[in-house]
């Protein structure tokens, strides 16, 4: 129309130009890290308001976290030059389910004032549903039944629609007429689930056409992020909105990348990318190619890395960012995570004494456990520092029992203390006699501890109460007592398995319960750096106390999973150890897929780099309490010579040898011979299994990252709107 450009066209390059500027009909963008995807899709939003094609309320754009929608509709705002009025149907799956939901709740028996529930309330429902049946809840564990109905809604499936042999195995076969009892007494409760706010909006666009049809009236444009991670729900819940009959537009856009598709073990399918171009026939397929983010070295690191898979639909990437002063990617190597995470504390301010900025540098860990190391030596060294998508170590659940625990043996008139764990785990210490507790030791002004001990000699309290109450009240004697003179990390451990709340997890079949045990053992591990019991209590304090200001200028510290579609100029990759990364459980439970879906997440943690990259490995971890050494990970085995260097080695790690392990590259700070071949290498990998299933083959320990963390689980995800 001969009119002048606007400036957010002028800097993209052409294909990116043309993934803006096709705004009709559907489009797929699929590229590697870096080339601009998201930015694509927030440029296509600015043009299409630009234009005039859409009023903000007409374009449904769905994004992978909220924090990501939170930052594209400010770049939105940036672009059009701040008047974008909301954008009501910009955020995750879920939030604009809710929304969808709450509009019309009555199309599936719900009111629009529905509750959502969180995992344990799900647990709860399902628990008293079992028991109902008559059946044997600790036979059939509830949780495990919420984690195959959070499967199969993952997949579009109701309780009608569920296979034959998933009905049967659980419950004698009666899985089915349970699932169908849940999903009843959720609608008597006016509730709903996290599957239910895609699985709702499906069905009510499935029985109501009128309905769908306003709804492809009203969104003229559909915008997808991170489009390879979306799970056979979400991707029916969007193939209702975006296919329209013939003659309408289409006007849907998806982007993506194979390499990153890190979410498979929750269902994601990306599969999704080739059913594209077949549900939406004429679908154009544009591929970016040129990265804007990192060095080449990084990129080379990476692409060479990701190279090693085979489910790849495959793709070139390539940066013209070639400068002379560019560092190749770094590994290095440490004596234990300790000493990992002091190094990668000093590189950290060595780069603050050349100005770097704390915000342009991120931390990303395989498993959450990691994290406490790293946590404890910032508070030492006072260096800022946040934990993106996850609570931080010490606020953790399973810590602050234990902790809990740890104080009131320590100073036994830490009422807080005691309410937290009384009944943790449970003793048939309930609400009743905690409140006659609280009353008697308010009454007499001492603590509540005191008042237990007092009030078993009288007949105030049930004798059920009294026995329990008696039993805790002796055991904490007993552990005051050993206080002084045993070794406060043993008294710990003594104190979590008397207590009876390591055998609580032990018994928990959660997907949780395995990471929260793991964090356990590393709280143990933890306070072995001090000197007393009282020492470490008063460390912690201090690290509860450090602030996380959200203006602070501070070090990012976050899981792989979490790290999507970030970017910073340095990025530290610590862990690098077979078993932890690729991590056994993925290798145990899926195989070559696993194996893949770690060298993706790999790629992903590479790829957020912009500047430098640093890789760590250690060659001795503490697991359940015993020194375990490792070996370095068949990742960095696969990083290409030309792109990365190993950093001087750490006096401590050249001085020791593996011995019977054999060797890989890494072994003797002598680059990049061609291990494969050396039959020191093969060694390696037939004790490989061995070693590394001691140390975390056990499905106990890993499933933190699952759960409750990141974007990664029902617990973790928060809902915009709500
Ligand atoms: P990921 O796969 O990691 O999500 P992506 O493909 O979404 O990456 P973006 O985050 O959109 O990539 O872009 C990566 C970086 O490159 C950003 O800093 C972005 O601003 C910049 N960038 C993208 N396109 C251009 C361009 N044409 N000119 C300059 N910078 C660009
Ligand atoms: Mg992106």
């Amino acid at each position: 129309d001969g009119g002048k450009r606007p400036d957010y066209l002028a800097g993209l390059n052409p294909e990116q130009t043309e993934a803006v500027e096709t705004l009709e009909g559907p489009v797929l963008v699929l590229a590697g890290a870096g080339t601009g995807k998201t930015r694509v899709l927030t440029t296509r939003i600015a043009h299409i308001l630009n234009t005039g094609r859409a009023f903000p309320s007409q374009i449904l754009a769905v994004t992978f976290t909220n924090k990501a929608a939170r930052e594209m509709k400010e770049r939105i705002a940036l672009l059009v030059g701040g008047a974008v009025e909301g954008m009501p149907w910009l955020g995750t799956f879920h939030s604009i389910g809710v929304k969808l939901l709450r509009r019309h709740a009555e199309l599936v028996g719900l009111s629009s004032d529905f509750t959502i529930l969180d995992t344990d309330d799900v647990v709860r429902l399902i628990k008293q549903l079992i028991q109902a049946e008559g059946l044997d809840d600790k036979r059939w564990p509830a949780k495990q039944f919420a984690g195959m109905i959070d499967t199969w809604k993952n997949k579009g499936l109701g309780p009608a629609d569920i296979p034959e042999g998933d009905a049967r195995a659980f419950a004698n076969g009666r899985g089915r007429d349970l699932y169908f009892a849940y999903q009843a007494r959720l609608s008597t409760l006016n509730a709903c689930d996290f599957g239910d706010l895609l699985m709702h909006p499906i069905a009510i666009f499935r029985k109501n056409p009128d309905l769908l049809k306003e709804y492809h009236g009203r969104f003229r444009y559909i915008l997808v992020d991170e489009y390879q991670d979306t799970n056979t729900a979400q991707y029916m819940w969007l193939r209702l909105l975006a296919q329209r009959s013939k003659g309408e537009p289409q006007n849907v856009c998806c982007v993506g990348d194979d390499d990153q598709s890190i979410y498979g073990w929750r269902g994601a399918e990306v599969d999704n990318i080739l059913r594209f171009e077949k549900d939406f026939p004429g679908a154009k397929v544009i591929k970016l190619e040129r990265n804007y983010r990192s060095t080449e070295h990084i990129l080379g690191a990476a692409a060479h890395l990701i190279a090693h898979n085979e489910g790849r639909l495959g793709k070139t990437l390539f940066t013209d960012r070639a400068d002379p002063d560019d560092v190749k990617v770094q590994v290095h190597a440490s004596w234990d995570s300790e000493e990992e995470a002091r190094a990668i504390g000093e590189e950290i301010e060595q780069l603050q004494r050349g100005k770097h900025l704390l915000n342009d540098m991120a931390i990303l860990v395989r498993a959450s456990f990691q994290m406490r190391e790293f946590e404890d030596r910032f508070v030492t060294l006072g260096l800022n520092y946040r934990v993106i998508g996850g609570p931080r170590f010490y606020e953790r659940l399973e810590i602050r029992d234990a902790m809990a625990y740890f104080r009131l043996v320590a100073q036994p008139a830490d009422d807080l203390a005691f309410e937290r764990i009384i009944n943790t785990p449970k003793r048939g210490l309930g609400d009743t006699t905690v409140r006659a507790l609280h009353d008697y030791a308010r009454a007499r002004d001492i603590p509540m501890l005191a008042a237990a001990a007092d009030m078993i000699e009288t007949d105030e309290l049930k004798p059920k109460a009294r026995k329990a109450l008696f039993d805790v009240i002796q055991s904490f004697r007993r552990w005051q007592e050993l206080l002084e003179n045993t070794p406060h990390t043993e008294l710990a451990e003594q104190i979590l398995e008397e207590s009876g709340y390591t055998d609580m997890w032990k018994n928990d079949k959660s997907a949780e319960a395995p990471g929260r045990l793991e964090n356990l053992k590393e709280l143990i591990r933890s306070m072995e750096s001090f000197e007393s019991m009282r020492g470490f209590l008063e460390h912690v304090s201090l690290v509860m106390d450090a602030e996380t200001n959200e203006n602070l200028d501070a070090v990012s510290i976050m899981t792989l999973h979490s790290a999507k579609g970030l970017e910073f100029d340095t990025v530290f990759l610590p862990g690098w150890e077979e078993g932890l990364f690729p991590h056994q459980r993925s290798l145990d439970e899926s195989g070559r897929a696993g194996l893949e879906e770690e060298r993706r997440l790999a790629y992903v943690g590479i790829t957020r780099a912009k500047r430098r990259c640093h890789i760590w490995f250690v060659s001795n971890r503490r697991i359940h309490g015993l020194w375990q050494s490792t070996l370095p990970s068949r990742f960095l085995d696969e990083l290409p010579e030309t792109h990365v260097e190993v950093a001087e080695m750490e006096q401590s790690y050249g001085g020791y040898g593996r011995g019977g392990y054999g060797q890989s590259r890494f072994d003797k700070a002598e680059p990049f011979a061609n291990s494969y071949s050396t039959p020191g290498w093969k060694r390696a990998q037939a004790n490989r299994t061995d070693a590394t299933r001691d140390n975390w083959g056990t499905r106990s320990g890993h499933a933190v990252e699952r759960i409750g963390y990141g974007e990664s689980g029902p617990k973790g995800r928060t809902i915009e709107g709500e």
